[in-house]
């Protein structure tokens, strides 16, 4: 590995922001790629008709970890992010990017050189260096030779770039994730009763997770629901049509709670949702081929999780060129 190389970071996520970050920081030359519109990966919000707004992936994340809590507050004192609710029952307090989920992730991103609407189809060995090209075989960064590739995408989609490219990462292809269907309701109903967030941890049931999207700092509208359709049911009906699927939770929804006139109505579906078997450890890094893998795959299914393992594979980059 070329120890003053430019390195490549697939993925715009908080984990790849997280690497892009810590290693800009220590003089080195990143280039942050995602198939996406924007960064900010799971952390997202979708636009919907007439200003709607919906957190559409991750709900919200906590900081346990004293590097991540700092982080956290800086955001905080910043406006990059804000507590939602109050802590309560011993757990820690829950947090939003504001004005929508991505907020920190582009935060973290600034003035890095990153590149949206890049989808890296396959990864080709050059000699000791990385070249990136499209599906189709097409250059992409043609500009670039690559001494390092982190990789923090999904494991599924980071497998398919190493298959592609003849290497293996031991750990990658143990990964697991759940799916998640997503539905995002605008109506003119009452808000949800007992506060702005209904959980079911039943296994069983059909929606895990109802939240008032208005309710969150720095967004608008009441009557914007967001609801997370169970791991199980999520699976049941991965292949079903979006429009379909919506019209299957609003109805589960009206079981559970009154609704008004619906004004719009949406359903995503997240292949990879939330991990539910992680490899064990902060990140994988091989010197040699200098091909990296970080996310939340290597430590489990959070936010603060993902910026952790992100900002390690940085680390060992900087350990092997110290
Ligand atoms: C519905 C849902 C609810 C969640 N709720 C919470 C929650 O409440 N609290 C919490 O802490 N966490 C939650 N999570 C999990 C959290 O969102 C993730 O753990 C975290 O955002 C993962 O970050 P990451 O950087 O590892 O991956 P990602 O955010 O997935 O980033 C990976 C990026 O790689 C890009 N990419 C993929 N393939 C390619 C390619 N070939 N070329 C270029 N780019 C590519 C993608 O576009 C994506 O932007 C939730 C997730 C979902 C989906």
């Amino acid at each position: 590995m070329d120890r003053d190389g430019t390195i490549a970071i697939i993925g715009a996520g908080i984990a790849g922001a997280a690497a892009a970050r810590r290693l800009s920081e220590a003089g080195r030359r990143a280039v942050v790629l995602d198939k996406g519109r924007g960064p900010g990966g799971r952390m997202a919000t979708r636009r919907g008709p007439d200003s709607l707004r919906f957190d559409h992936g991750a709900q919200y994340f906590t900081a346990r970890d004293p590097l991540f809590a700092a982080l956290v507050e800086g955001w905080t004192a910043r406006g990059v992010a804000a507590a939602w609710g109050e802590p309560s029952g011993g757990r820690p307090g829950r947090h939003v990017g504001t004005p929508g989920m991505s907020a920190p992730v582009r935060d973290l991103l600034d003035g890095l050189d990153v590149r949206c609407g890049r989808a890296v189809g396959r990864l080709v060995r050059d000699g000791r260096d990385w070249r990136l090209a499209e599906a189709d075989g097409a250059a992409l960064a043609e500009d670039a030779a690559f001494s390092a590739v982190l990789l923090t995408c999904p494991s599924p989609q980071s497998l398919a770039l190493l298959a592609g490219a003849g290497h293996d990462l031991p750990g990658v292809a143990e990964v697991r994730y759940a799916p998640c269907w997503t539905l995002m309701l605008a109506h003119d109903g009452p808000p949800l009763r007992d506060g702005p967030v209904r959980e079911d941890r039943d296994p069983d049931a059909t929606i895990a997770w109802i939240a008032e999207n208005g309710s969150k700092p720095g967004r608008q509208g009441g009557g914007t629901l967001v609801a997370h359709a169970s791991p199980s049911w999520s699976r049941a009906h991965l292949e079903c049509e979006a429009e379909d699927v919506a019209g299957r939770l609003v109805s589960a929804l009206r079981d559970l709670m009154p609704l008004g006139d619906i004004r719009h109505r949406a359903a995503h579906r997240w292949r990879y949702a939330a991990v539910e078997r992680a490899v064990g450890e902060p990140c994988l890094f091989v010197p040699g081929s200098g091909l990296g893998f970080a996310g939340d795959g290597c430590l489990g299914p959070r936010v603060e999780f993902a910026y952790l393992s992100g900002l390690a594979l940085a680390e060992r980059v900087l350990a092997e060129a110290a």
